[in-house]
């Protein structure tokens, strides 16, 4: 069948996922905003050339295989799959199926997600496996699955979001992040919680500014005043609620004041925010990355969220409580199976009513599957060592940027046997890569992404891509079949994986058991659940807006979790004694691997920078545009000093996008959230010097 001229598909990037319109035209592939519900028309500059990396000059484009002087070569694909193969079961019949570990990525299609997921468990038989998102939303969904009994990221579409009266963001920044999203946030006020006056905060009616690594005290404190002042529902907490009285013995004691002391939030901001909220008619509470990606981020969100319920928020029309997830299928990524403790359709991996279903499915014995494994950081953490993997398979992820204790995390990538990376681009990782593996993107290929609003979306494709570059789905049968497997357990059509997929999630969690291709092409919105109700003429219409009649415990009620604040795992002291926090920028993208080589993206993104208050700076001997060292006890980075008089004058930010020396992550720490297991990105403990001194 001839390739079609244009097509209607969504962004490669993050989880806002904006419709599209791409063509073919003789100069090239050209974008079109289309006017989807998430962007109405509107693309940010990543989304506008995208285009741009479908011809990106240094498209890896044959499978790459380190030689013996130690360079990557081009080898033809039987030859870079038979070593990859031979390799791994070599290094497995050695040392046992856990000698192999996996590394997917939020990016992926749910495809590939469910497909490297039942690879790991299957065909390789290691329980290590898990995904960058681990680094990315898993505090919101540890807390959202406790309060509620399932995590959507927004249990309601973003449309919601422009009815409200007022929304609280928590440690997010939409208006770089996510700029079309800011349509939406156009009506309500905003009460921003962020540390830096970020460009969403410059919107904001208000903004709270706390100290790194005390949102958690914050939100206590929240709840303490809409307790005390009289603003909770009590109806709603009495009749949807359960755990109320123990969470506000823990509030209790965070009375303004101290919350003041702790935060630097003064009392009457404080005041402010809980007002706006509570006399709101419709209302949201969304957290982001700033809240989530600490040592206590589920606590952190779960602070959040009983402050949402003490008001009554969630489950009621028109208000609510939301994570904005941030990859571009950071929602499907955690739901089929590529996480270490779960399986398809979100289903827990130690439950064995869930084993059995899925390995029936799968043609496995359910005593076959292995149990859960190490989570993203520990999983790399172990690399090389006693009883950690000796052989790594990535797909869809550069963890020698964007996992933390970079430095670290690149020297375990360096001890191992085997280090083999699937991507379209070059990368940090794919450098250090013994073999690296040309596989399709985006424009090139079939698919479905889930949004954040957990809405399953058609990725179309365009054009052929390169000769030699395979799909992921082809690179995981072609492994499988030399690792003995059968080859229709893998099968490559993405149609054909969908249907398969839609099946494991069949009662599951996130159920996609209603949802077809050919639904999906006929321009249906489906948001999961959305089981099969075997009724071909009323099919269920799945479910944009998730708990209005209950939520999904059992007993219909939501949780409020008994949270207390602690300090972050690192504060600021004598060696290292201010604070640093990591985040975004506009033009680029994750570990910046594809946004990088985008001409306009890089010129509007460079390098990497620290923004630093001026007497700060002037203390540290720094000038505006001068080069800079940022240390911490694991590492140091290297930004341009950017002035800026609206951070705190304890804090220093910077973006993580960047290579090399320039990596924001050689200094972030490993410390994990106990729950959700995501390390601490936003806090650490650091020291600044002109880059000139010795
Ligand atoms: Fe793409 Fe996200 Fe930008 Fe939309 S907001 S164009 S999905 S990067």
């Amino acid at each position: 069948m001839p390739e079609p001229k244009t097509v209607a598909t969504h962004c490669p990037y993050c989880a806002l996922q904006c419709g599209t319109r791409l063509s073919r035209e003789r100069a090239g592939v050209t974008v079109r905003p289309s006017d989807f519900p998430v962007n109405k028309g509107g693309l940010c500059q990543k989304g506008w050339t995208a285009p741009t990396l479908l011809d990106t000059p240094d498209r890896l484009r044959h499978p790459l295989v380190r030689d013996a002087g130690g360079r990557l070569v081009p080898v033809d694909w039987d030859t870079a799959l038979d070593k990859v193969a031979g390799e791994l079961r070599r290094i497995q019949a050695a040392h046992g199926r856990d000698s192999v570990a996996v590394f997917g990525g939020g990016g992926l299609t749910n495809e590939k997600a469910y497909l490297l997921g039942k690879f790991a468990r299957v065909a390789l038989g290691t329980s290590q496996i898990d995904y960058n998102g681990r680094f990315c939303m898993s505090s919101a969904a540890a807390a959202g699955n406790a309060a509620f009994g399932l995590d959507r990221g927004l249990p309601f579409p973003v449309t919601d979001l422009g009815a409200a009266d007022v929304v609280l963001l928590a440690g997010a920044n939409p208006a770089e992040t996510m700029p079309p999203l800011m349509q939406h946030l156009a009506h309500p006020e905003l009460i921003v919680i962020d540390p830096r006056r970020s460009a969403t905060a410059e919107r904001a009616a208000l903004h709270l500014q706390p100290a790194p690594g005390t949102d958690l005290a914050l939100a206590l404190g929240l709840l303490h005043i809409a307790v005390v002042d009289g603003w909770t529902d009590t109806d709603y907490i009495r009749g949807r609620t359960t755990g109320f009285d123990a969470a506000w013995q823990l509030a209790l004691s965070w009375w303004p004041e101290r919350v003041e002391r702790v935060t630097g939030v003064a009392v009457s901001a404080q005041r402010t925010a809980v007002r706006m909220l509570a006399e709101a008619e419709r209302a949201h509470v969304l957290t982001g990355r700033g809240a989530e990606q600490h040592s206590k981020g589920s606590d952190t969100v779960a602070g959040f969220i009983n402050l949402a319920l003490a008001l009554g928020l969630p489950g009621r029309e028109g208000s609510g409580y939301g994570c904005l997830t941030g990859q571009g299928n950071g929602q499907g990524g955690r739901e089929h199976g590529q996480k270490a403790d779960q399986l398809p359709g979100y289903r827990m991996i130690t439950d064995p009513g869930s084993r059995e279903h899925i390995a029936r499915l799968w043609g496995v014995a359910a005593d076959s599957l292995p149990g859960p494994g190490r989570s993203a950081y520990e999983l790399l953490d172990a690399l090389g060592t006693e009883g950690g993997a000796r052989a790594l398979l990535v797909f869809g992820s550069n963890p020698a940027v964007s996992a933390p204790n970079a430095g670290h995390i690149t020297e375990r990538l360096s001890s191992l046997d085997l280090l083999v990376v699937a991507d379209f681009v070059p990368s940090e990782t794919t450098r250090m890569a013994d073999v690296v593996l040309p596989v399709t993107q985006w424009a090139e290929e079939d698919g479905t992404m889930t949004n954040l609003e957990g809405r399953i979306l058609r990725r179309r494709r365009l054009q052929v891509p390169p000769s030699h570059a395979r799909s992921d789905l082809e690179v995981l049968h072609g492994l499988a079949v030399r690792l003995g497997e059968p080859g229709h357990r893998y099968p490559t059509a993405p149609r054909e994986v969908f249907d398969e997929l839609r099946r494991a999630s069949a009662g599951g969690k996130a159920d996609y058991s209603g949802i077809t291709y050919d639904r999906l092409e006929s321009g249906e919105a489906l948001h999961w659940p959305c089981p099969d109700n075997q009724n071909p003429d009323a099919p269920h219409p799945g479910t944009p807006r998730l708990f209005l009649d209950g939520f999904a415990h059992p007993d219909g009620r939501a949780r409020f979790a008994a949270v207390d604040h602690r300090d972050a795992a690192e504060l600021p002291g004598t060696a290292f004694p201010l604070h640093a926090t990591t985040g975004r920028v506009l033009a680029q993208y994750q570990s910046g691997a594809q946004t990088r080589r985008i001409a306009e993206l890089n010129e509007a993104a460079p390098e990497s920078f620290m923004e630093i208050h001026p007497d700060t700076a002037d203390r540290a001997g720094l000038r505006d545009g001068a080069l800079a060292r940022v240390s911490s006890a694991r590492g140091e980075t290297v930004a341009r000093v950017r002035l800026v008089g609206t951070m705190r004058t304890d804090t220093v930010f910077l973006p993580f996008h960047f290579p090399d020396d320039e990596r924001a992550n050689l200094i972030t720490g490993d410390a994990l959230d106990p729950r959700s297991r995501m390390p601490e990105f936003k806090v650490s403990a650091v020291r600044v010097r002109s880059a000139d001194e010795v």
